[in-house]
């Protein structure tokens, strides 16, 4: 995998490239875009909004509520994915691992179909919590 070197300055990556994809050179930095359930909106880095909103349509056409997303945010630990939009939590994550809403029986699946890492799949599970694979 190829890796641009980005200053990251306090967990903060530098916001340098404005272009709307950004991949691969500075897949951390560029333009944001929305994603919407039908719950509520939230933003992510522009050339990951076809992932996670094709992920949420799949899930939510299957029948089950994504809730409202939580992408885009400062508010979480250093290096987390989350600060520069390569991260959503969904079906309402209310704590690490903890979920309100039950994720569908093949999040799984469907994440990997749309390019997404699962939080469910890790040793120390994140389940709710989905990512980009690239980028830190
Ligand atoms: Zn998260």
């Amino acid at each position: 995998m190829r890796r641009s070197l980005i200053a990251v300055v306090a967990g903060f990556c530098l916001i340098a490239d404005t272009s709307a994809d950004a991949r691969p050179n500075g897949a951390m930095s560029g333009s944001y875009a929305w994603i919407h359930t039908k719950q509520g909106s939230s933003r992510v880095i522009a050339w990951a909004r076809p992932r996670f909103q094709g992920f949420i349509n799949e899930v939510e056409r299957s029948g089950y509520r994504v809730g409202a997303p939580g992408c885009l945010s400062s508010g979480h630990m250093q290096h987390s994915k989350h600060h520069w939009g390569g991260a959503c939590d969904l079906f309402v994550q209310v704590a690490r691992n903890r979920t309100r809403l039950r994720l569908p029986p093949n999040h799984m699946a469907i994440a990997l179909r749309y390019g997404l890492i699962d939080g469910c799949m890790w040793r120390n599970p994140d389940c709710g919590h989905f990512e980009v694979p690239v980028g830190g």
